[in-house]
């Protein structure tokens, strides 16, 4: 067994999902508790984007735990817009985000929710909190708001309005939502402490006034909620037992359980919070990202080189790919950043028995086999991934003409270099034993044609006297080799210099990401169509462009190179 072989068992046995005992995620384990001490008798959960940009690989990793959950538990999965705040939001959005999870298998059926649907019921449900005495309307200006609460080490100030009569307060909620304020004169606060050590809980905004046009209510609203008003409200009219969230959102858990008891939700849901996804030496930051897009720095928010979830898929990703890649990393409290060669690691895992293995030669020079007799050619059968017969085999046709790789070739070779040299025997794959005579190059030096013998006997690539040989190189045979794009990508960032600039904060962009070349292929690459995916034998997987190929002329881009430094953490 090759220690590949090992690497790839572990691997299976980790995407199993631990579904028995202590092998439980800490949110599993939670969840068992209350399932246990009755407090839910189903799960229920939802994953709730800002339709604000498009989603990226961490967002992968909330819809999959989310949408894991609901099925690990035979529970129900919604996806949710928070689309409560109406100058960022977009309805172009809304479409990439539900192609996306659905893309990666999160099946929400006709669960699709969307929070400005509920824009009636929490204005209700503020109006019953100041019915209660627990809300109140504020003349506070932003500015006053910030100095009237106070710092981590000093209590806030009680706002002047605080006491206001439950009739005043619903008169001027009522005129707010009527437009008879402008934009910031008033805000409605939660009545809760203004001296407590959380700042969060400090008499927080949960409405304001703003005079902007909704992408789906339109005029109706003057008045938007915030956030943590919204957001559990928004977790209680559907019925969510279990609002998983990221840590940050951990210091605002008093504030969404008080907001659950005032609603008094006959079920009311119950925050959990897991750390993010962080990818080292990736750009991830939504703000980030719509500055490439924006300044056009990269091709769209699916660009190849940038991780949203568009953009892994328009790279060749698979959803398996995703998955197995945010189970490694885990579901855990505290704060840890994967490794972008883990990512890569499952895509190679995912494909090396998936994809094609096939031969395109991306630097190339020509190979001219002297003995070979001159316009004739002949069938050779080559598997179409040893690893697995299932895929089949397919027929190359071989002739005097090849194109193989320039840096299969060295005129004067290196110590060590098994590859074309002149006097060396080497074997072209699937084919015969060739060795190398001579070479010819233009007035800069540089290699233009490489002459050398075949030996007929070696037929399929094996010497009948045993002989070996030390390197085995690719090839496309010149007469039928389709000519195609292929691109090739590094990081955009510069990981050298630090992804971000430690003056201006700016992203350090990598000038070599992409590099396009022309390649020769095998002629049934010429076929490939949208998303489909093969090894090229010593160059990596590709994935056949969705954008810019066309019937008969693909443009292949490449999801990952093979080689790969990653261990596998151990458990
Ligand atoms: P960003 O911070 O990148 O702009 P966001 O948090 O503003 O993303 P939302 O649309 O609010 O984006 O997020 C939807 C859900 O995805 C939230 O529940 C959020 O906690 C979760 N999420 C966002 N980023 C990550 C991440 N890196 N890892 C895991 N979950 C994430
Ligand atoms: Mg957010």
């Amino acid at each position: 067994m090759s220690t590949d072989d090992k690497i790839r068992t572990e691997a299976g046995e980790e995407r199993v999902a631990p579904l028995n005992g202590e092998n439980k995620n800490f949110i599993e384990q939670e969840i068992d508790k209350d399932l246990a001490e009755g407090v839910y008798d189903h799960v229920h959960t939802r994953f709730p984007p800002e339709p604000n940009g498009y989603l990226h690989i961490g967002h992968a990793k909330s819809i999959l735990l989310n949408y894991g959950l609901a099925k690990e538990y035979g529970g129900e999965f919604n996806l949710r817009f928070d689309d409560t705040n109406p100058t960022k939001e977009k309805s172009e959005f809304v479409d990439a985000i539900i192609d996306n999870v659905k893309w990666l298998g999160a099946d929400f059926g006709d669960r699709i929710y969307y929070a400005s649907d509920y824009f009636d019921e929490m204005y209700e449900i503020a109006v019953k909190i100041i019915r209660k005495g627990d809300a109140y309307v504020s003349d506070l200006t932003a500015e006053e708001m910030r100095e009237y609460r106070g710092t981590l080490t000093e209590p806030g100030r009680l706002d002047p309005s605080r006491g206001r009569s439950v009739e005043e307060n619903l008169d001027l909620f009522e005129r707010m939502k009527n437009g008879e304020f402008a934009d910031g004169a008033k805000t409605l606060r939660a009545k809760i402490d203004m001296a407590s050590p959380n700042i969060n809980m400090r008499d927080p905004i949960i409405y304001r006034v703003a005079h902007l046009s909704h992408q789906r209510t339109g005029d109706k609203w003057c008045i938007y909620p915030m956030y943590d008003f919204a957001h559990p409200i928004e977790d209680g009219i559907e019925g969510i037992t279990h609002s998983i969230c990221t840590l940050e959102f951990e210091d605002h858990r008093p504030l969404y359980d008080w907001v659950v008891r005032e609603a008094e939700f006959a079920q009311p849901p119950r925050q959990i919070e897991f750390a993010k996804l962080y990818l080292n030496n990736v750009v991830t930051g939504k703000r980030y990202i719509k500055k490439l897009v924006e300044q056009n720095i990269v091709d769209g928010w699916d660009d190849p080189r940038i991780v949203s979830i568009s953009g892994l898929r328009r790279r060749g990703f698979t959803p398996e790919s995703i998955k197995a890649f945010v189970e490694m990393a885990g579901v855990s409290k505290s704060q840890a950043v994967n490794e972008y060669a883990a990512l890569e690691y499952c895509i190679r895992e995912d494909l090396k028995p998936k994809a094609p293995r096939m031969m395109a030669v991306l630097d190339p020079v020509k190979l001219v086999i002297d003995n070979y007799p001159e316009g004739e050619s002949e069938e050779l059968e080559a598997a179409n991934n040893l690893e697995n017969p299932d895929l089949g085999s397919r027929k190359l046709t071989f002739s005097k003409n090849l194109w193989i790789e320039r840096d299969d070739f060295m005129a004067e070779p290196v110590p060590k270099y098994k590859r074309l040299y002149p006097g060396n025997e080497v074997r072209l794959m699937y084919a015969y034993f060739v060795t190398c005579t001579s070479y010819e190059t233009d007035e800069n030096g540089r290699v233009t044609l490489i002459h050398a013998t075949y030996d007929p006997a070696t037929r399929g690539g094996d010497a009948p006297d045993g002989r070996k040989v030390k390197g085995t190189i690719h090839w496309v045979n010149a007469d039928d080799a389709g000519r195609v794009r292929a691109r090739l990508y590094e990081n955009i960032v510069d990981e050298e210099k630090g992804v971000y600039d430690a003056e201006t904060g700016e992203l350090n962009l990598n000038p070599h990401s992409l590099t396009e070349c022309r390649a020769y292929v095998e002629p049934a690459l010429l076929q490939a169509k949208a998303f489909d995916r093969f090894q090229f034998i010593r160059n990596g997987f590709f994935c056949c462009d969705y954008k810019d190929s066309r019937d008969g002329a693909p443009v292949f881009n490449r999801i990952v190179s093979l080689k790969s430094s990653f261990k596998l953490p151990k458990k």
